[in-house]
């Protein structure tokens, strides 16, 4: 039996949207493969808020973000950590030998404007990374407020993960200024895994023409130039079975229209935190809660594997804490294509379970 996925990714894909991956394929160095990848990119523009060139990686989210921080970082990073995916960014940063210094918030608090301000002011940074959604602890960073500090730094490269939230809650990358904007296809987008998507200011290109070793496959410099050459083709053989099926959910996203998709996303995590709060506790403060997913304490001490297998047995999944948060914490995701009533039925059957 399938079950469905509250997990924050992967995410249930919708069955039309998975028959567009078993497209026959077609030669990557044709038209068609250039009007695809050239299609993708002018809708994710929308959904991203840009004018900036869009570059797309056979890879998961990771990719990209190793090659950001690899391909455009001169001086030293500041890479800003709210949980699990802001650390992997500084693992990612020391691996390649990038120098960079990680700014912790106690989990479950975000990145405060103050703390980028203080890190900047000292001028030891060009590039800084914001997770922007994490989803560990389901906390949204307050990102007016930072961009507006990083307004005061027109020389430092703003690098932004959005790999859980971009698609599910709106993002205005121009206006907050992000020069490179990165999400992947199996959170809000509603894919399976295997594709991930940035937007690059020319202010990050420029910084990457600085960068001597920026490795090859990530070398977002070397996507860059490659798509302006070969019309929207790519160095390497792309995965089309992805792409066909991203083209037809952006004509999807687009139909729904974005603000109806946002606010869905934003109906369901009310519902849920007022479940959260009646229940259990909810990690996050209200002000910084996700729009994509919660997590919620597990003040009751329930099993939440033994949950899960009983959910399991209904046709339903969901998640336990991450990292350090394991047995403390659970988290369930509204993401994507899943829809008010979805949500209402797990919840209720969550109920009966634990006879709450
Ligand atoms: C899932 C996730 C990632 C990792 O993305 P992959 O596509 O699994 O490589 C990074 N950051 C955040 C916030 C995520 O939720």
């Amino acid at each position: 039996m399938h079950k469905r996925l509250f997990i924050p990714g992967p995410v249930d894909v919708r069955e039309d949207v998975l028959q567009k991956m078993a497209t026959p394929q077609i030669g990557h160095r044709t038209k068609e493969a250039s009007a695809l990848q050239r299609s993708i990119s002018d809708k994710m523009r929308k959904l991203m808020y840009t004018e900036n060139e869009i570059l797309l990686s056979t890879s998961s989210g990771s990719g990209l973000m190793e090659g950001a921080v690899r391909s455009c970082t001169r001086k030293r990073a500041a890479i800003f950590s709210v949980g699990a995916f802001g650390d992997r960014w500084y693992e990612m940063a020391k691996s390649n030998n990038v120098p960079a210094d990680i700014f912790k918030s106690e989990l479950g608090k975000p990145t405060t404007p103050e703390m980028v301000e203080e890190a900047l002011s000292t001028g030891k940074y060009d590039l800084v990374t914001i997770t922007h959604n994490e989803t560990s602890t389901a906390i949204m960073n307050p990102v007016d407020e930072i961009a507006e500090v990083m307004r005061k730094y027109p020389d430092v490269i703003f690098c932004m993960d959005t790999v859980s939230s971009m698609g599910g809650t709106k993002i205005e990358v121009d206006k907050l200024g992000v020069d490179i904007c990165i999400t992947s296809t199996q959170k809000c987008l509603g894919l399976p895994a295997g594709l991930s998507i940035c937007s690059i200011s020319n202010k990050a290109i420029e910084a990457a023409k600085e960068v001597p070793h920026r490795g090859l496959y990530f070398d977002l410099l070397q996507l860059y130039e490659y798509i302006q050459k070969k019309d929207y083709q790519y160095p390497s053989t792309p995965s089309l079975a992805h792409m066909f099926a991203l083209d037809y959910q952006l004509d999807n996203i687009m139909a729904e229209g974005l603000e109806n998709r946002f606010n869905r996303h934003l109906e369901m995590a009310k519902y849920t935190r007022a479940w959260a709060e009646k229940h259990f506790e909810m990690l996050a403060e209200e002000k910084y809660a996700s729009n994509t997913l919660t997590t919620i304490r597990n003040t009751k001490e329930i099993s939440v594997s033994d949950l899960n297998k009983e959910l399991g047995k209904r046709g339903y999944m969901i998640s336990n804490g991450y990292g350090k948060l394991k047995d403390v914490t659970f988290r369930i995701a509204h993401m994507a294509d899943t829809q008010m009533n979805d949500l209402k039925v797990l919840l209720e059957t969550i109920e009966e379970i634990l006879g709450l």
